[in-house]
């Protein structure tokens, strides 16, 4: 058995170095060739010191997950379904706009929240992605446009674990990644351009102000508790006043003076004026001076079965100019990937029935060879 040197932060890297009888800085250099140079083997590494580059093959690889099928969407945006084993699949989106690359990463193959509106939550949970998949994401999506788009810049300016799962119910594996994504001799990233969603796992997000924090977005998606309970259904065990109340604390570590609040818009279920009206209230005072945030409303993507219908797109303009002046700051985002089925909670929502999911991989398998068009941002070109 090899080890997947995608797993290890630089701390881990260097104590792995270090059972390999090899200087902790060498581990430095393995990293930078990893992760930003997108090496795969050690032959290439050229300035490790010979004895290392022969030692590696036999203990240690740097695994790519196989791409199952990768889509373009007229947009520019790119999804890429990834193979996990067993059945399973995970899929990474990368959205280019003029002035950032933005990528929203999985971090488990489906989610054991179960949100209603949610293809991801109906899926079910399989199991937590390691972290060395969870990078696999990022490094294989990173390498792959620099060279198609023929760049030695990075691409990717930002992350957002918005993909598939819940980020803080696989902490363990989360860390590191999100170590790794921050590091210089990495991808650089700055705490505020890499941000962790999460539907409201109270005590992780205290230990993420702790050990890594980096920006925070909370689905909230409902203003009073009897909704949430019925939409999101970890509210139950950890509910508003107490999520909102984790928000304050997670506030002093954060990168931003704000926590920023996602709210998918529901037909009939949450988006009336009554709610945008509770929605300002707990948010303005709660535990009296309220809650610095900013608002995104997110018009609900629909896939089958699940009963729900995006509210029509005057109600959600509406609901946006009630929070704006109601004193909180509140945008409405755009919807990318459409056609491709890439946005929110869309996700791998075709192979949603496990039954068939082998049949479902052979088809995508024989689309991989379909040519794909990528559109250069500004930025890029
Ligand atoms: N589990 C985390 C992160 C992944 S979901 C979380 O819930 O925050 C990322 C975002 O997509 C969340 O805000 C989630 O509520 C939203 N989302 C999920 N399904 C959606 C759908 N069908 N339409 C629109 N947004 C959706
Ligand atoms: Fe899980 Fe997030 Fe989907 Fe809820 S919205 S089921 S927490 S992935």
């Amino acid at each position: 058995m090899t080890v997947n040197l995608l797993d290890f932060d630089l701390e881990g890297l260097a104590a792995f170095c270090e059972q390999l009888g090899e200087k902790r800085f060498r581990a430095v250099q393995l990293f930078r060739w990893i992760h930003q140079k997108g090496a795969s083997r050690f032959d290439e590494m050229t300035d490790l010191a010979k004895s290392l580059r022969e030692k590696l093959p036999s203990v240690a690889d740097i695994s790519d997950l196989p791409v199952l099928s990768r889509q373009d969407s007229a947009d520019g945006t790119i999804k890429w379904l990834f193979d996990v084993g067993d059945g399973n699949a995970v899929e990474t989106v990368f959205i280019p706009e003029d002035d950032r690359g933005t990528l929203c990463i999985s971090s488990q193959a489906g989610c054991a929240v179960g949100c209603r509106f949610c293809s991801t939550g109906h899926q079910g949970f399989s199991r937590n992605l390691t972290t060395g998949e969870i990078l696999a994401q990022l490094w294989h999506a990173e390498h792959f446009l620099r060279k198609h788009l023929n760049t030695s810049d990075r691409v990717v300016t930002n992350v957002v674990m918005m993909g598939m799962g819940e980020p803080l119910q696989n902490y363990t594996a989360l860390v590191p990644v999100l170590r790794v994504m921050l590091d210089d001799h990495a991808y650089g990233l700055s705490r505020r351009r890499l941000t962790v969603s999460t539907s409201g796992v109270v005590p992780m997000m205290d230990r993420l102000a702790q050990d890594c924090p980096v920006a925070l977005a909370v689905s909230l998606h409902a203003p009073h508790d009897a909704l949430r309970d019925d939409l999101v259904p970890l509210n139950r065990k950890y509910p508003l006043s107490e999520l909102l109340d984790a928000c304050l604390r997670y506030l002093p570590a954060a990168p931003r003076d704000f926590i920023t609040f996602e709210y998918c818009m529901l037909d009939g279920v949450n988006d009336q004026p009554e709610h945008a009206l509770q929605l300002l209230d707990l948010l303005r005072k709660h535990r009296g001076s309220g809650v610095p945030c900013k608002i995104n409303l997110i018009p609900f993507n629909p896939f089958p079965d699940s009963g729900l219908t995006c509210s029509p797109r005057p109600r959600v303009l509406e609901f946006a100019r009630r929070l704006n002046d109601g004193g909180i700051v509140t945008t409405v985002r755009k919807t990318r990937g459409d056609d491709i089925d890439a946005a929110c909670g869309q996700l791998a929502g075709d192979v949603l029935d496990r039954t068939n999911v082998a049949e479902r991989m052979a088809r995508r398998r024989d689309s991989v060879a379909r040519p794909i068009r990528i559109v250069r941002t500004e930025r890029q070109a």
